[in-house]
């Protein structure tokens, strides 16, 4: 069952030495979730050959324009192509608005589009299915903007195929096992549930935060997630940038996942003013060693 995550975009504000505004997609099982949507998104899911199509729900994070230029034309392109199925879009306040005026005035689309604000004061879970949860919480930048935490559902118990055979269970008896209940047999033999089952891999975990400034009180919310992506626009050379622009640095983001005791640290966002990254990785490794340069094209999973 997967649990990754692919980076589209992952330059800050300009398209810089051949890497995009800000995107992503997590893979949750069979599920498809876009984190924002700069521009040049659509062409970025061309090269990594990335399902678009099996993509149900869109998260922005606030509405600066290198997070949702690539909106208008993605959803052209479903309509094009007669996209039937439902698409919901989450996101702060005033997205619909600025994304409505520059689809065709008047034209229906192919299919039915949902929009639905996000609260930005305080955090709240604001999608749940049969696989994975999704939590808002405030984020600290120039507007109003919000972090996603996606947690996978508990799963089952997993059942031994040996003892199937052995106590001749039937599939209710399974998949009552399954949920953890011990099992009476029809020759009255009572079976503990640990007898025939063994845990299931612990659920994982994945926390998108940008834009924003260092801000430890959101440690409650991403304590152990197994991935981070944090803003890394800066280093720390230009930490005064950091602080006008309400962005972070990569000692910044370092030191949060050492204090959250995340599982990985992925660095992102990052300004043009960098064309060489490995400087985001020497900042942060002596801090949180398990930091990874997050970059184009690489699925990173925990
Ligand atoms: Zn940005
Ligand atoms: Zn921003």
């Amino acid at each position: 069952m997967k649990f990754a995550l692919t980076i589209l975009g992952v330059n800050a504000a300009t398209p810089a030495f051949g890497r995009f505004p800000t995107s992503q997609i997590l893979q949750v099982h069979n599920q498809y979730f876009l984190l924002d949507c700069g521009e040049g998104t659509q062409m970025r899911m061309g090269d990594f050959n990335v399902p678009k199509h099996k993509i149900r729900e869109i998260f922005i994070s606030h509405l600066h324009g290198d997070h949702v230029f690539g909106l208008p034309g993605l959803l052209f392109s479903y309509d094009l192509n007669g996209r039937q199925e439902p698409l919901r879009i989450y996101s702060p306040k005033g997205l619909k608005e600025m994304i409505l005026a520059q689809l065709r005035p008047g034209v229906e689309l192919s299919f039915p589009l949902h929009f639905y604000e996000v609260e930005t004061t305080f955090p709240r879970i604001i999608f749940e299915n049969d696989v994975v949860t999704v939590e808002a919480i405030p984020l600290k930048h120039r507007i109003p903007t919000m972090g996603y935490i996606f947690r996978e559902r508990p799963k089952l118990l997993n059942i031994r195929p040996e003892k199937i055979q052995e106590y001749q269970l039937s599939v209710p008896q399974i998949k009552a096992a399954k949920k953890g209940e011990d099992i009476l047999l029809e020759n009255d033999v009572f079976v503990e549930n640990h007898v025939l089952t063994f845990p299931p891999l612990p659920p994982r975990s994945y926390a998108y935060l940008t834009d924003t400034i260092y801000n430890e009180t959101i440690l409650p919310f991403i304590c152990r997630v197994s991935m981070l992506y944090h803003d890394t626009t800066f280093c720390e050379e230009h930490k005064d940038n950091a602080a006008l622009t309400m962005h972070s640095t990569a000692r910044q983001a370092a030191e949060l996942a050492r204090k959250a005791e995340v599982g990985q640290l992925i660095t992102g966002h990052y300004s043009s003013r960098y064309k060489d990254l490995e400087v985001f990785l020497e900042e942060a490794r002596p801090i949180f060693p398990n930091t990874v340069l997050g970059l184009e094209g690489i699925t990173y999973e925990p």
